[in-house]
């Protein structure tokens, strides 16, 4: 089940950039799956924080490093 997140960059809370929604659910994104070879790029073995707007579906996607995640719910 996926976990029910808000994230931050630094000290900034991140927004869903289409609807404006601060309420996610987190799931790591595969950069290296089949279909994302075309890409080409250095950090295409590793893996990325993914995260999905509760209201709109929007996914954003960050390398991980600098992002915060915090529990929602539960
Ligand atoms: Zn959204």
């Amino acid at each position: 089940m996926a976990k029910i997140v808000h994230g931050e960059i630094g000290d900034k809370k991140i927004h869903c950039l289409m609807c404006g929604g601060d309420v996610f659910r987190e799931r790591e994104v595969k950069l290296n799956s089949s279909g994302m070879e075309f890409f080409n790029l250095a950090w295409a073995n590793e893996s990325a924080n993914g995260l999905i707007c509760c209201s709109c579906g929007y996914v954003h996607l960050f390398v991980p490093g600098r992002l915060k995640i915090y529990r929602a719910q539960g």
